[in-house]
């Protein structure tokens, strides 16, 4: 893909001239959108694999360095561990929001939505259950 200077449309092809404006396309151009679209895509990464590690490893991980730890601090981090899910849901968003084409932030919406899916059915089966036991 090149990016036209005058008028950013995205030319595809070996064209040297924009199909659109007609402006003359420069060869660093070219390069200047290749080196962004990679630096982009590390960047989606980055926010990928952080969104998975608050959302999955960090309630499971923290709980267990902070055993045997004072209560107080151990009170203190519990809330923490609970806005870790949060914070990765935003991370997700805002990543889906600025790289849609990113396929492992898409792997991480699909991993969030089956897990809060699963939660929310478990909670409601333990609901109706009880509800019947009460009976
Ligand atoms: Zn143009």
């Amino acid at each position: 893909m090149k990016e036209c200077p005058n008028c950013k449309t995205l030319n595809t092809g070996e064209s040297n001239y924009c199909a659109e404006c007609g402006a003359k396309i420069a060869n660093g151009i070219i390069k200047e959108v290749i080196n962004n679209n990679s630096e982009n895509e590390n960047k989606a990464y980055y926010l990928a694999i952080i969104g998975f590690v608050l959302y999955y490893i960090a309630p499971i991980v923290i709980p267990k360095l902070l055993t045997g730890m004072p209560k107080n601090i151990i009170n203190a981090s519990s809330s923490f561990v609970g806005l870790c899910p949060l914070a990765a849901i935003v991370i997700m968003i805002i990543g889906r929001n600025k790289y849609p084409q990113n396929k492992l932030l898409k792997a991480l919406m699909w991993c969030i939505i089956f897990t809060i899916t699963i939660s929310l059915l478990t909670f409601i089966i333990f609901f109706m259950w009880f509800m019947a036991s009460c009976k």
